[in-house]
């Protein structure tokens, strides 16, 4: 189980952190979204839901039998936008296949949606009538939707660090980061340069 704290949300917007759940897709994968307390942990610590939101997910997956199909939905629904964000950064635009499994997504989900008027007459979509997995899925879905539509897109960045691979909007003004954190991966890479220095030359 895993224990998420505010470390895990340094990508800058909802999907990118939501694709941080796993490490090293290039190298070493490794999931941190295996158990059911695992995807409660995560959309508490995320502070992007309220506490409500957070208890029906809790009492949805509770006694285990929703959690194949919801763990198999939210990783592909992961994989999807991790794809469509790199293939973007990498080639200028999201991959057809990976817009085609986040298509699938949208459009699962979109069918649950409503549109509600705030009190300062601002309309959003509203997720409250939907599946107890749809109102964690869906709000991670749109972000990615609206981030592949916006400007914001070309400062995505891949940490360089070793077996990491996470993603960020690097907002930085100089548009030079390139670690998810300089506290682990930024120092675990100096660190080894370092020793590399130390080393003798033969
Ligand atoms: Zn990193």
């Amino acid at each position: 189980m895993t224990d998420f704290g505010p470390e895990h949300f340094i990508g800058g917007r909802l999907c990118i952190d939501f694709c941080n759940t796993a490490d090293g897709r290039e190298t070493r994968f490794a999931d941190t979204l295996v158990e059911p307390a695992d995807a409660v942990r995560w959309m508490t610590a995320s502070g992007h839901w309220p506490d409500g939101e957070v208890a029906a997910l809790d009492a949805y997956l509770a006694d285990g039998s929703a959690w194949p199909r919801f763990h198999a939905t939210a990783h592909d629904l992961r994989e999807a936008i991790y794809h469509a964000l790199t293939s973007r950064m990498r080639d200028g635009q999201p991959a057809a296949k990976a817009l085609a499994g986040l298509a699938g997504h949208y459009r699962a989900m979109a069918g649950q949606a409503a549109l509600i008027t705030d009190a300062g007459g601002q309309t959003q979509l509203d997720w409250s009538g939907a599946d107890a997995a749809t109102r964690l899925l869906a709000p991670i879905v749109m972000d990615a939707v609206a981030l592949l539509g916006e400007d914001n897109a070309v400062r995505l960045k891949q940490c360089d660090g070793e077996r990491c691979g996470w993603l960020f909007l690097d907002t930085s003004k100089a548009g030079r980061r390139r670690w998810c954190d300089m506290a682990t991966c930024g120092n675990v890479s100096k660190a080894r340069r370092h020793a590399a220095r130390k080393q003798p030359a033969r």
